[in-house]
């Protein structure tokens, strides 16, 4: 038991030291994608169930890796923010998702909402108010255009601030949504604090639509929304019976691969964008 005890704390070092190796080098790495512009924004629709159009976009960051390949978030957005580089690079997706939308404007598309995700280690940087409205004002984008995701335990960790912070937002005109709802801590307190307009319900209890566990979770969702006079975005909808349920009970909007999965600006202007009139 001994030797398996040694064997044991041997397999760990290595494994940990391994992984310290690995995170600093994706580190460095990550520093080198920023200066070579590696990263990419995709974009995908929502869909207004009222009206059947076009409700807005969301921008999502890739990287297009030199050898990797595309890699998605799930794979540095963490590192990012433990870094402090997420602040370097939200800059960035902020500033190229806000370019494409002018560039859309510009080109005579009907305009709409473009969304953009906020992570908690970017609201806590104090440029990041006056940084927005020169991106606004850089592009000539109405405040009423842009709108800031953010996830709930930026908001639990941060009452205070975040009230004062995102009232500012409002103040602006920028329309502002609680991401991944359901899944933080405490979700029900700050909901009458917070100047919120959209609630996104969490694609792990569009998932299991239409069970009849989720579909409770769902339905309590909206109306909550509602009756705080909110409205809801079902993210993650793979499922015709999903769409069909969710309208069903009340939901506004709905994103997830049944509409469409992320595409490349140019694709996503070609299916999705109509001139204006
Ligand atoms: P999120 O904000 O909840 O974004 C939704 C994620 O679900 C996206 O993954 C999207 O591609 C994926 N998705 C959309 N529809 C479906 C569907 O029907 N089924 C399934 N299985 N997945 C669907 P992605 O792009 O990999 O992003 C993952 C997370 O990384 C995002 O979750 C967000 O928290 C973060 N993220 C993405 N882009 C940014 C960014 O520009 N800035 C920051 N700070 N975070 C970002
Ligand atoms: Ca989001
Ligand atoms: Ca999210
Ligand atoms: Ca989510």
């Amino acid at each position: 038991a001994k030797n398996l005890g040694r064997n044991r704390y041997a397999f760990y070092t290595s494994e940990l030291t391994a992984d310290a190796h690995q995170r600093m080098a994706l580190e460095n790495e990550l520093r080198h994608a920023l200066e070579r512009d590696e990263f990419t924004l995709v974009y995908q629709p929502k869909l207004n169930l009222k009206n059947g159009q076009l409700d807005g976009v969301e921008a999502l960051v890739r990287w297009e890796h030199p050898q990797r390949g595309l890699v998605g978030p799930e794979q540095f957005i963490a590192l990012a923010e433990e870094t402090g580089l997420i602040v370097e690079l939200g800059r960035y997706i902020l500033d190229s998702a806000c370019a494409q939308l002018g560039a859309w404007l510009h080109q005579g598309f009907a305009p709409m909402r473009l969304a953009v995700n906020i992570s908690g280690a970017q609201l806590r940087d104090k440029h990041l108010l006056k940084n927005i409205e020169q991106v606004l004002e850089r592009y000539q984008i109405p405040p009423c255009y842009l709108e800031l995701e953010i996830t709930e335990d930026f908001v639990m960790d941060h009452q205070r601030e975040s009230v004062t912070l995102l009232q500012q937002f409002r103040q602006l005109g920028i329309h502002l949504s609680i991401d991944d709802f359901g899944t933080g801590y405490s979700s029900m307190a700050y909901l009458k604090e917070l100047p919120l307009d959209t609630l996104k319900i969490d694609r792990s209890f569009v998932s299991g639509l239409p069970g009849a566990q989720d579909a409770a979770i769902t339905q309590s969702i909206i109306v909550l929304a509602h009756n705080l006079g909110m409205s809801v975005v079902a993210e993650g909808v793979e499922r015709q019976e999903q769409k069909i349920l969710l309208e069903q009970q009340g939901c506004d909007v709905v994103q997830g691969y049944l509409i469409s999965r992320p595409l490349p600006a140019s694709q996503f202007a070609k299916s999705f964008l109509r001139h204006s009139a």
